[in-house]
């Protein structure tokens, strides 16, 4: 009875603590909400919500959902995914059928490539379906939507989004704030790439910026960053040509732009810190790890 009552409370704890979202205003018209999972930016137009990302898990898209309909103006008018992972898009469910989901062809094929089991069920029904290749712009109510693929990075489908008007960008995983990223090099990422990639997306018309992970920021933030990964990128070019093990390139690893970074990690299933992205960068620039093959249309509509 005890031990009943016990377990009845720690699921009442756990499914809260799943379910916590906080947010908080970028401009008058941009929120971003945080929990566990990629932060959601939440447009506001004169017509409803857009929204961005959908974190990790179903009852989280349900209250993402509610949340953003109170912050947005209305019904949802659009989802977009920056990427495949599912703490990005694992919320997507709780969105009715038809709702238009903005996704790159590359993140369509890498979710039924990779995460086929959760997107077979009747989760098959948010999958992204509004699909591009480098560039789409919305226009909704009083705004402006711009999604761009700029490039390899974290994976090799993400895009970012700029909401025009605000002057806001929510870059997805290509940018985790002062915190080790994943590099998901098996789906197309590339620490090579990356560096190139965030040239571009500096080059847009944006002050205020949404990382994927890591509270709201600016340029300044992001600069850092990609000055960290065009390090990272030297550092395992170097030992590749060398022809140093990995073990060698731990061991004498110097890296400067990652001073203020904090690990992520959740014990038994990832960590995220300063010898995973040696070890990913070396294994790409190595030659150790190739990105999965995929063999339908998407893949082919591709640029590399
Ligand atoms: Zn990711």
């Amino acid at each position: 009875m005890v031990l009943a009552t016990l377990a009845g409370m720690l699921a009442v704890y756990l499914y809260n603590r799943v379910a916590l979202l906080a947010h908080e205003a970028v401009t008058d018209s941009v929120h971003v909400i945080y929990g566990i999972g990629g932060n959601v930016a939440v447009l506001r137009t004169d017509s409803g919500a857009v929204i961005v990302d959908t974190m990790t898990f179903p009852i989280q898209g349900r209250r993402i959902r509610e949340l953003a309909e109170s912050l947005g103006g209305g019904p949802t008018q659009a989802v977009i995914n920056t990427h495949y992972h599912v703490d990005h898009t694992h919320g997507n469910p709780a969105w009715p059928a038809g709702t238009h989901i903005v996704a790159t062809e590359r993140t369509r094929a890498y979710l039924e490539r990779f995460d086929r089991d959760f997107w077979q069920g009747p989760a098959a029904g948010a999958l992204p379906n509004v699909l591009f290749s480098d560039r789409r712009d919305l226009r909704i109510g009083d705004k402006t939507i711009r999604s761009l693929y700029l490039g390899r990075g974290h994976t090799g489908g993400d895009l970012v989004v700029l909401f025009v008007e605000d002057r806001v960008l929510h870059t997805g995983d290509l940018f985790f704030n002062r915190l080790y990223p994943n590099i998901d090099l098996e789906a197309g990422g590339s620490v090579q790439e990356w560096a190139k990639t965030l040239e571009r997306v500096l080059a847009l018309n944006f002050d205020r910026v949404i990382p994927g992970h890591g509270p709201v920021t600016d340029r300044a933030r992001l600069l850092e960053f990609q000055r960290f990964i065009a390090e990272l990128a030297e550092l395992a070019d170097e030992s590749a040509a060398a022809g140093r093990s990995l073990e060698d390139t731990l061991a004498a690893a110097r890296l400067e732009h990652d001073a203020a970074f904090e690990e992520m990690s959740i014990p038994f299933l990832f960590k995220f810190d300063r010898d995973f992205v040696i070890r990913r960068a070396w294994e790409e620039a190595s030659g150790a790890v190739q990105p999965v093959e995929l063999d339908d249309a998407a893949a082919a509509s591709g640029k590399h």
